[in-house]
């Protein structure tokens, strides 16, 4: 993975520790979700399409900070909706901070310069702010113009006060190699965002937009042009190089979505963020559970179009710690 030295040592330990007690399944990352309101309305958004009675509902320090901590992972995603309307989010990063967990926390960035003053620079934590393109295609992405305005603003601001920011966007079939380049561009010269992280849209059933997002050869084609001429290499990706490999179809892996579960208001969901089959209570639960082999491209039609991260990054990660030779190009590439 593209990570720091400290996180990918200790990374490197945490899996160590997991092949020495025979563990099989364990998360790397879990994604949170503390909440599903958004003070946005995307387009493609599969979270904020939840009952209003849902949409109030915030879930309390203690929980979360409990199931990270139940599951044992080293790594922590906080999304949502926006984590930022959470009134205890600080507290919930702190908690996981002082556990030293490596904490990243996904917001539009609207509320970051009200919300700021809150948290303290740290190696274990960094903002993940949304970018789905340049200006016009961002907030047609987001539905509200002058969003990617105030997205930049903030990212500038956060950056000026020490904090890490990373970004993350997402492509639909709606990109071009050319757009791609372009928003990548921006934010790795420009910009000088820390990281990047990238997603092929996924179509969550719940989305109100289903027609954008991108089958496996579009996205394949997409990226292999996009990353051409050295552009993936000079870009500052938060994946590790096999991941990326996968993307641009060099490399074809099984899903092990145990890797990156997600948490939220209703529990460890089945099997993964994407899919909603039900819900355990813990992560044990979650893996003992779960019939991980139905799942994947070609078991579950739900899964033929998905290269996303929490499928697919896991099973990259391990490969890659797995070799000597993959591990040191991670660390040469990262
Ligand atoms: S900002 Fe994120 S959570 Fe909010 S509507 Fe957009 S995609 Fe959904
Ligand atoms: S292939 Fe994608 S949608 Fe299917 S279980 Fe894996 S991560 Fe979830």
């Amino acid at each position: 993975m593209g990570i720091p030295v400290r996180q990918a040592v200790r990374l490197g330990t945490y899996l160590a520790k997991q092949k020495v007690r025979g563990q099989q399944k364990f998360p790397l990352i879990v994604e949170l979700e503390p909440l599903f309101a958004c003070n946005l309305k995307c387009a493609g958004c599969g979270k904020i399409q939840h009952p209003a009675s849902i949409l109030k509902q915030r879930m309390p320090v203690e929980q979360a900070v409990g199931a990270i901590e139940e599951s044992g992972a080293p790594m922590v995603s906080i999304a949502g909706g926006e984590p930022l309307m959470h009134p205890q989010i600080d507290e919930i990063v702190r908690q996981l901070v002082k556990r030293r967990k490596f904490v990243y926390l996904c917001t539009n960035a609207v509320l970051l310069p009200r919300h700021l003053h809150k948290f303290e620079p740290s190696p274990y934590f960094s903002w993940v702010v949304h970018i789905d393109g340049l200006r016009e295609r961002h907030d047609r992405s987001v539905s509200k113009q002058g969003v990617f305005d105030a997205a930049i603003a903030a990212v500038k601001e956060a950056k000026a006060r020490g904090f890490t920011v990373n970004t993350n966007t997402t492509f639909f079939n709606t990109d071009t190699p050319q757009t791609v380049i372009e928003v990548l561009d921006y934010l790795n010269d420009d910009l000088g965002v820390d990281q990047m992280q990238i997603s092929p849209g996924y179509a969550y059933e719940k989305a109100p937009d289903q027609d954008h997002f991108l089958g496996v050869q579009e996205t394949r084609e997409l990226f292999a042009k996009a990353f051409a001429d050295g552009r993936r290499r000079r870009w500052r990706l938060n994946h590790s190089p096999l991941f990326l490999d996968f993307l641009e179809g060099r490399a074809e892996f099984e899903c092990t979505a145990w890797g990156i579960p997600s948490y939220s208001l209703f529990g460890w969901q089945r099997p993964c963020y994407l899919l909603g089959d039900g819900y355990a209570k813990t992560y044990k639960e979650l893996v003992e559970t779960t019939d991980w082999s139905a799942y994947g491209r070609g078991r579950d039609p739900r899964c033929s179009n998905c290269m996303a991260h929490c499928g697919y990054e896991p099973t990259a990660v391990l490969a890659t710690m797995g070799s000597l030779r993959e591990s040191l190009r991670a660390l040469r590439e990262g």
